[in-house]
């Protein structure tokens, strides 16, 4: 029999509930390989209900209130606690930002993509109980907040009991539901660092409907002197084992005079450098030709947003 995810969860397993980052820590350097932190639950609980994942030992962090929040940093940066939900991240964004939040789409500010894709995050129930930590941690190809924060060159923080280290985000996916994370750590912090004036963003995602995880998703982040992009960055979702940057499509962009012709030739760049494959959603060949579509279209519309 295939394996669903309506079955009840009838292994048994302890819950923890710690109230801070340390006593969540030392659970995790005591069970280990058997225990699995839980944030909102709507990746995990899937997998534990499809029996894909029989964890001993849950730790939930929904009382560890240092985890959670956004909070603008003294240099104009952002750091977001992992346990922020998509919901609030996209509120907060759209509120920063002055907008109402039914006109989400004006272009007022470089964060754009980051609301985009929180925007588009399934339903309204998934948004209220997924976390954007669990959406990293995870380590989907499709993760729909990876593109714009690895084109934000977002930072994150990996806690143990005993050490702590921060890296870029491009070194955190290894392989598809696989992070750099080992089983004690925990995420702490997403940072991400100020971006310079006349920046411009934009998220695009391509799904069989609206609640779905994406069939190809691009972010992409420029940033304009004149009429030349001087500094930019492509990143993609669905189309490798790995959300990925297109980085020789970022380096042919840099330093170039802006255009739709110009925009044309990148999107086709970073298409031939995606891997994608084909699955039930889509096959790898629409998948290679919608990178090219959405990232032109993503990269026009971030520059109209420098302006
Ligand atoms: C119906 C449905 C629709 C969905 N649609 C989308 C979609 O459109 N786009 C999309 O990107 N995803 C989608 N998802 C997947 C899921 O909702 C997201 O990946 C979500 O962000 C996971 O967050 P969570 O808080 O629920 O994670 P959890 O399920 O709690 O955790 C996910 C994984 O991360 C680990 N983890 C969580 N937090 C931490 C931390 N701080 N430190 C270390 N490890 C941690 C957990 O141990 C677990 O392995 C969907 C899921 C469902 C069920």
């Amino acid at each position: 029999m295939l394996p669903t995810n309506t079955h009840l969860l009838y292994p048994e397993f302890d819950y923890f509930a710690p109230l801070t980052i340390y006593e969540a820590t030392e659970l995790l350097a005591q069970y280990g390989e058997d225990a699995r932190i839980m944030a909102g639950g709507t990746d995990l609980l899937v997998q534990m209900k499809m029996e894909r994942q029989q964890p001993s030992y849950i730790i939930s962090l929904a009382r560890i209130s240092a985890l959670g929040g956004i909070k603008r940093l003294e240099h104009g940066g952002l750091e977001i606690g992992p346990t922020t939900t998509i919901r609030a991240l996209y509120q907060y964004l759209t509120s920063s930002l002055q907008l109402p939040i039914s006109n989400f789409q004006s272009p007022t500010s470089n964060l754009q993509s980051l609301q985009e894709a929180c925007n588009w995050f399934s339903t309204i129930q998934i948004m209220h109980m997924a976390t954007i930590g669990g959406n990293l941690c995870n380590a989907s190809p499709a993760a729909d907040s990876a593109p714009p924060l690895l084109a934000f060159d977002a930072q994150v923080t990996l806690k143990s009991k005993t050490s702590e280290r921060t890296l870029p985000l491009t070194e955190f996916f290894i392989a598809p539901g696989k992070s750099i994370a080992r089983p004690d750590e925990l995420l702490t912090h997403i940072y991400l660092p100020a971006s310079l004036p006349d920046t411009g963003s934009a998220f695009i995602k391509i799904a069989r409907v609206t609640a779905d995880i994406s069939q190809v998703c691009a972010a992409v982040r420029i940033t304009r002197e004149g009429n030349c992009a001087q500094d930019a960055r492509i990143a993609l979702g669905s189309v490798a084992p790995t959300p990925m940057r297109a980085t020789v499509a970022e380096r042919d962009l840099i330093g170039q005079t802006f255009s739709l012709e110009l925009a044309e030739h990148i999107g086709k760049q970073a298409a031939q450098e995606i891997k994608p494959i084909s699955d039930v959603r889509a096959t790898r060949e629409y998948r290679q030709h919608i990178a090219a579509v959405i990232v032109r279209d993503a990269l026009l519309r971030a520059w109209e947003r420098t302006q």
